[in-house]
Order: C-alpha cells, then sequence, then structure tokens
C-alpha cells in the first residue's frame, strides 16, 4: 500500500489544502507506529517536506491564564504577516470531562473560511505520554503546510517539560493573581520557557505585581547557559495588545536558533521521539533487553534520525540480534 493508494496527496498537504490534511491526520492518528506501515510512510515523506524556514511554538499555562485568547490573537498576528498557521491545542481529557473547570473556556477564534488556519484539538490521555508520539506525528503533518505552528497545552504539572521536548520556542502564560511566579521558583520550571507572558495586564494591579514579582526571579534576569535571555512581557489578550511585542520576541527568538542551536535541539527531540516509538513497539521489557534507556538514548545518538522511524528500524533490528 502506498500513499497515493491511500489517497494522500503530499502536494496537497504542502499547499495547505484543508481536506487533504485532516485525511492525513486521521491516519495518522489511528494507525499503531510501525516501522515499516502506512504511517511509517507518511512521516518519512512528511519529514522531507517540512518547510524550511517553519517555527514550532508551545504555550502552556495553568487552565484559564487565557492561552486560547492569546492564540487567537497570534493567529492573526501571524496571517497579517502572510504566514500559514497550523494549531494543536492538547487537552488533558480529565479536564475535558470535568466540564465545570473550563466553563468558561475561551474558543480559539478564527476565521473558518481562511485557507491558511488549520486548528485541531486533540485529548491527551489520563497520563504523561499526552505529548507522545501522536503529538509529534501531527506537529510533522503542520511542519510540511505552514511556516507557524503553535502547540497549546495546559500547564498541569509535566506539561512544560513535554512541551520542551517538541518545540522550539517555549512560551507560558502567566495567571496574574494566582502566585505562579513564586510557584516557579520552587518548582524549578522556569528554565524552560524562553518567553514569559503576564496576561490579563488589562487587570492592571495583580498583573504588576506578577510582572515584578517575575522580574526578580533568578534565571529570568540574565542569559541562561545557552546564552538565551528570556523574555518577560505584558500582554491584555483580551483587549488585544501586547501580541505584538510577543510575536516580534518569538521571531527574535526564532533568529537566536538559526544562527545556534535549532538543527542540534531539532535533533534531540527527534531522538526522544524515536526512543517513544521503540517504547510503543517494544515495551520497557524491550528497553531492558537493549540494556535500558541510557544505553539506547546512546545508541540513537549514533544513528541517523532525521526519520525517526528509520531510527526505529535499526532498533528493531537490534532486538532481532538480542
Ligand atoms: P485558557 O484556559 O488558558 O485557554 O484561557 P482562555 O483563553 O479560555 O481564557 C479564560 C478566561 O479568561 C476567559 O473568560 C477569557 O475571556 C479571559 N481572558 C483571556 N485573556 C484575558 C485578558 O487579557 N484579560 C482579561 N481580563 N481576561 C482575559
Amino acid at each position: 500500500m502506498d500513499l497515493r493508494h491511500a489517497g494522500i496527496s503530499l502536494e496537497d498537504i504542502r499547499s495547505g489544502k484543508k481536506t487533504a490534511i485532516a485525511g492525513a491526520l486521521n491516519l495518522l492518528e489511528n494507525r499503531k507506529p510501525d516501522e515499516s506501515g502506512l504511517a511509517a510512510e507518511l512521516i518519512e515523506a512528511l519529514t522531507r517536506i517540512a518547510r524550511p524556514r517553519r517555527h514550532v511554538i508551545g504555550i502552556t499555562g495553568p487552565p484559564g491564564a487565557g492561552k486560547s485568547t492569546l492564540i487567537s490573537r497570534l493567529i492573526r498576528e501571524y496571517r497579517s504577516m502572510g504566514h500559514g498557521v497550523g494549531i494543536m491545542a492538547v487537552d488533558p481529557s480529565s479536564r475535558r470531562s470535568g466540564g465545570a473547570l473550563l466553563g468558561d473556556r475561551a474558543r480559539i477564534e478564527h476565521d473558518p473560511g481562511d485557507a491558511g488556519i488549520f486548528i485541531r484539538s486533540m485529548a491527551a490521555g489520563r497520563h504523561l505520554g499526552g505529548l507522545a508520539w501522536r503529538t509529534r506525528h501531527c506537529l510533522t503533518l503542520l511542519e510540511a503546510a505552514y511556516d507557524r505552528i503553535l502547540l497549546e497545552t495546559t500547564g498541569v504539572g509535566q506539561s512544560e517539560t513535554e512541551i520542551e521536548q517538541v518545540a522550539d520556542s517555549v512560551v507560558y502564560v502567566v495567571q496574574p493573581g494566582s502566585g505562579d511566579s513564586l510557584q516557579f521558583m520552587k518548582a524549578g520550571i522556569m528554565e524552560i520557557p524562553h518567553i514569559l507572558v503576564v496576561n490579563k495586564a488589562d487587570l492592571k494591579n495583580p498583573a504588576l505585581k506578577a510582572f515584578h514579582e517575575l522580574q526578580g526571579v533568578a534565571g529570568l534576569s540574565g542569559p541562561r547557559e545557552d546564552g538565551w535571555t528570556p523574555a518577560l512581557i505584558r500582554v491584555s489578550a483580551l483587549e488585544g495588545w501586547g501580541q505584538d511585542q510577543l510575536v516580534s520576541a518569538l521571531e527574535d527568538h526564532y533568529r537566536f536558533l538559526s544562527a545556534g542551536d535549532l538543527e542540534k535541539r531539532r535533533r534531540r527531540h527527534r531522538i526522544q521521539w524515536a526512543y517513544l516509538l521503540f517504547l510503543e513497539r517494544f515495551g520497557s521489557q524491550g528497553a531492558e533487553r537493549l540494556g535500558g534507556e541510557e544505553r539506547i538514548f546512546k545508541r540513537l545518538d549514533g544513528l541517523d534520525v532525521s526519520n525517526p522511524f528509520s531510527a526505529l528500524h535499526e532498533l528493531a533490528q537490534d532486538m532481532a540480534r538480542t
């Protein structure tokens, strides 16, 4: 079975044809990954046609901080700059069923007739694998069709770390008045976001307080090990100001990465992805047979991971030899 027979047109995906993208997404979401299957073939092809100037942006933060509202603003900014935008919103499913929690959750506003926008929501599943291979596969599809890819997740514990493993840039949206900045210091997650947004700046005092607290947090005030100094920005997604500053901070970070570690970072992401595929296929028992996680990462480090499925294929051969 090849892609054409399955009704998948790479040309249509590339030109952002929504029906083609939706069809490919269905295939990627519903097939268990296997190194020789159709999903692997599609991922391989998509990896080859990834847009060279793509920027994958992770947006996280607690529920209610205003991520969806902010994303609606970002979509408009990027569209006015002429960029196509692919958006993936990953919701921890427990929150979905507990409807009350997200009672006043704003939808991502956009023009459904705009051919340059694609939005997909996904339930993350109950536990950590939330951003596992399925998310990566969908992102790879969007990376072939759009220049700007936004991945929204709700900041519940691990999501900052998970998003770090798939996105080029990470934005954390702070909820003013929630004591987030103090949590930052405690949890030690301030090393992760490249940009911090204090949203709801129209609320004045709580937003100013959060902004000043964050200014004082070590790790935000100067350059990090990689040379990047995190940006701290005040925005009112509701009133619609400050998002242009967020966009320029994101462009700055992209330029910074492009001049330095972007390829290294993406390679690290793909190694992680290949490992997830391995676990999905062979389980933790398989990992033990190959000498454990550390050994497998070492092995992956020596492989060509530009297509994680060919790396999986190598690991499968290792398995056959044990
Ligand atoms: P999410 O859960 O992080 O996606 O947050 P939402 O975008 O759904 O927003 C949660 C609530 O906060 C909604 O009622 C929004 O209208 C409101 N909200 C979002 N941004 C702002 C803002 O900049 N200022 C104010 N005052 N409210 C906002």
